[in-house]
């Protein structure tokens, strides 16, 4: 309730901590909510319930059993609905933890703390810490008192929490990056359908500026609409309306960071090094700071490392298929 009620000033913070339009900002918001209300119902809902196996002299009972302490660590991208990914079910399964939100958008997840403080959460149930991975994270994972570890952020970073995990024999769960292909089919049809099609790829690639973990990063077409379908993607691409994320007129923020607009440009360097195409993009916005033009690239390969890795940006390799076994 106090979430709802501070909505608007959390989804303002959130909107300042990564850039993202306040549209997206409200829509975290909400999505937090929901998380807090579902773990809260299933607190009622799940505890000491006896379950029916079919058999008078079995009795099955499903147990209370906090895990104990709990190191939550999230990543930039959604940051306060990531974190509340974590907190919503350790407090509900009754953990104390420490929470460390990314050193990069620590700012919505302190806002929070101070609401869970209001709302009666005791003191040393929820400890929230800030500072980088390398330092304080490392020193949170290789801690050998911590019950579990709950991770979500980049694949190496993955790695190497899970073989701080494996020394203390800790429980651990990761969420990490992704290279989602997003296939578009010769039998989409026309006009709307279309339309809806070409959408729904621009969406998956360039909805906060391509830094979602779930984004529909390899677009692979089949081959006899690929060149028609490409020049819509291209000229819907190059009107998407970039700027500053509490402008209501701006369809798309910044990305993140320096560091994010750097990789953004080595990314796009490698792949034309490795022979692939620009069809639009491909460079720092106008608008300066650290706004990068929505990217399309052609001519990329299976080997490529544009192909391959997490780029997590605007900027969306395009393949081509023949038949559905090739794509
Ligand atoms: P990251 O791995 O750099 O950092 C994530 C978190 O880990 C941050 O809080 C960081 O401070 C901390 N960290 C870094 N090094 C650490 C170490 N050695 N020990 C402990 N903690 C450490 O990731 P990022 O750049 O913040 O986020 C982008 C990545 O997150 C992308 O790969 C993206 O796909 C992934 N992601 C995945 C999901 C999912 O649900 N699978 C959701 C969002 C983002």
């Amino acid at each position: 309730d106090l979430l709802a009620r501070d909505k608007e000033s959390l989804a303002a913070v959130e909107t300042a901590d990564t850039g993202k339009t306040l549209v997206e900002s409200r829509i975290d918001i909400d999505d937090v909510i929901s998380v807090f209300r579902y773990y809260a119902k299933l607190v009622a809902t799940q505890s000491d319930r006896l379950v029916d196996v079919g058999d008078p002299a079995v009795i099955s009972r499903v147990v209370h059993e906090p895990i104990g302490v709990c190191v939550l660590i999230a990543p930039w991208n959604y940051p306060l609905l990531q974190i509340s990914w974590k907190i919503a079910p350790a407090l509900a399964a009754g953990c104390t933890m420490v929470a460390k939100p990314s050193e990069v958008t620590p700012l919505s997840t302190i806002a929070f703390v101070r609401l869970a403080q209001e709302a009666g959460v005791p003191p040393g149930v929820l400890n929230l810490i800030q500072g980088s991975g390398a330092a304080v994270g490392a020193a949170l994972t290789d801690n050998p008192d911590v019950d579990f570890i709950s991770f979500t952020g980049g694949l190496s970073t993955g790695q190497n929490i899970a073989r701080s995990a494996a020394a203390h024999v800790s429980k651990v769960a990761l969420e990490l990056g992704g290279k989602n292909p997003h296939i578009v089919f010769a039998d989409i049809g026309t006009g709307d359908a279309w339309d809806a099609a070409v959408d729904q790829v621009l969406t998956g690639v360039f909805l906060h500026s391509g830094q979602v973990c779930s984004s529909g990063t390899r677009v692979i077409l089949e081959e006899s609409i690929a060149d028609d379908f490409v020049a819509q993607l291209a000229e819907r691409a190059e009107k998407i309306r970039m700027g500053d994320g509490t402008d209501a007129r701006s369809e798309t923020g910044p990305l993140v960071s320096q560091q994010q607009l750097d990789k953004m440009e080595a990314f796009v360097a490698l792949g034309i090094s490795e022979g692939a195409k620009l069809v639009t993009g491909g460079q720092r916005h106008a608008l300066g700071g650290s706004f990068f033009e929505p990217t399309l690239v052609t001519g990329v390969t299976p080997a490529m490392r544009m192909a391959k890795e997490e780029i997590f940006g605007p900027v969306a390799p395009l393949f081509r298929f023949s038949t559905e076994a090739e794509a």
